[in-house]
């Protein structure tokens, strides 16, 4: 007996021992076909260089769509479709124009609307200025100090934060919120400080909302490069009556439908359990949103060309989504989720890539605590990766409203360091996108889901 036991011991931990081998020439070979005849790069350059910025509803989203379905039919997935999704619509119009009246004459300073943001009057509006730090100063400088004039919301992003997405989650409820509570004290107008960590001329654009203020309520809101808000933020030091001149020329039109882009490779075992890996389509209008969201986009694109490539036949279903309308509304993330919800499609494990093509570092996960241990000890194979970030937190916000007591979600997790340098500004561009790195990030991503697809998500009843 005890040597039955002893013998199905060794055989347990050489079978043990194997899979562990197995797996490590598996991801091994992820690494070496992204690295060394990956697609992704190329891909980028496609989505970045030839069908260029793709805010949703625009010509530019719809030609994105277009690309992604016509690309991911050429890597020989089971399936390709398009499924359809409202989506907003807005444009930004004529380049906008705003300078501050000096003592010696006018300075132009580099402003963006905001998306969804309404235009300014025909002529511009012209206002005094009053700074504030948030949405907090509001309430104690009252009405009788705001109305009439532009709120300027000047609080930066805290640079000693290492995790830079703390940074902008701390300071962009200005962004979001910062027109529709100035409205409520009569502010003609508001004007933020770019989301950026870095002194420089770019203003960045990004999604706010008026919330449920009548369409005559609403005020224009614009960012503001952080040299610009530096350059404010000291003349009205000097002079606290100093104007201001904004000039927008945004339009908000009525929904238009759209697309995410989904491919899927049918599971050999288990094809009702699917496993999902996406970024968002979507990109805001001023760059080509090369780190945001084109890199997510291809290296989700390149996880499943990857498994294709290695002659990997998944057990799950593993499907590709490509999400429309991250940015400026999550219509594409809502309707994935209520689609499955309604076909009844069990989601085990979703991964999302949506914070730049940067040096992947690990991933962050929102799972229960058994599932959260069983990646914990898959660390020591991604090691010679350098990888080695594995944090329970958020994971990305298209796969969000998947989000249920079974799923496993997770967010591909690079160096943030530069991100915001980049983030909804026009210098988003293929240029600021490395090959390594990007590539280095699927084969990562790659590498997680064949271990989820190995090993499965541990479900609820055995926790
Ligand atoms: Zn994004």
């Amino acid at each position: 007996m005890k040597r039955l036991v002893l013998l199905v011991l060794l055989t347990t931990s050489s079978i043990a021992s194997a899979q562990v081998k197995n797996d490590s020439t598996q991801i091994r070979d992820f690494y070496d076909l992204a690295l060394l005849e990956g697609q992704s790069y190329q891909w980028l350059d496609d989505l970045s260089n030839d069908v260029g910025p793709r805010l949703s509803g625009s010509k530019g989203a719809e030609n994105a769509v277009n690309w992604a379905k016509s690309e991911l039919e050429k890597i020989g997935l089971d399936k390709v479709w398009l499924q359809p999704v409202m989506v907003p619509k807005w444009e930004r119009g004529a380049a906008e124009r705003a300078y501050i009246e000096g003592p010696d004459g006018r300075i132009e300073v580099p402003v963006c609307a905001l998306g969804g943001s309404v235009a300014t009057v025909q002529d511009g509006l012209t206002a005094e200025i009053i700074e504030v730090q948030g949405l907090a100063d509001l309430e104690k400088l009252g009405t009788d100090k705001i109305k009439g004039k532009i709120v300027f919301y000047n609080r930066p992003m805290q640079a000693n934060l290492i995790q830079t997405f703390s940074a902008y989650g701390g300071c962009v409820d200005q962004r979001y919120s910062g027109a529709s509570e100035a409205a409520k004290y009569g502010a003609a107008g508001v004007i933020v400080r770019s989301m950026n960590l870095r002194m420089d001329d770019y203003p960045h654009t990004g999604a706010m909302s008026y919330g449920d203020l009548p369409n005559e309520k609403r005020v224009p809101a614009a960012a503001i490069s952080t040299n610009g808000a530096a350059l404010l933020s000291k003349m009205l030091k000097q002079n606290d009556k100093t104007q201001f001149y904004l000039k927008m020329n945004c339009k908000n039109y009525e929904d238009v439908p759209s697309f995410n882009v989904i491919g899927e490779l049918t599971g050999s075992e288990r094809p009702k359990d699917f496993m999902v890996v996406g970024g968002h389509l979507d990109s805001w209008d001023l760059g080509d949103g090369s780190h945001d969201d084109g890199a997510g986009v291809v290296q989700s694109m390149e996880v499943l060309r990857l498994m294709k490539a290695a002659n990997y036949t998944p057990k799950h279903s593993i499907r590709v989504v490509l999400f429309m309308n991250e940015e400026n509304g999550l219509r594409g993330g809502n309707e994935y989720a209520a689609v499955a919800k309604k076909k009844g499609e069990n989601h085990v494990f979703a991964l999302e890539s949506d914070s730049g093509g940067f040096t992947p570092r690990g991933f962050s996960f929102d799972a229960d605590p058994a599932n959260f241990a069983q990646v914990e000890s898959w660390s020591s194979l991604f090691k010679p990766y350098l990888i080695h970030y594995f944090e329970l937190g958020g994971s990305g916000a298209d796969i969000g409203p998947l989000k249920n007591e079974a799923i496993v979600l997770a967010g591909l997790r690079p160096d943030s360091q530069r991100y915001f340098d980049y983030h909804h500004a026009s210098n988003d561009t293929f240029d600021a996108v490395n090959k390594r790195e990007l590539e280095l990030g699927a084969a990562t991503m790659t590498s997680l889901m064949y271990l989820f697809d190995t090993y499965g998500v541990i479900p609820v009843n055995e926790r």
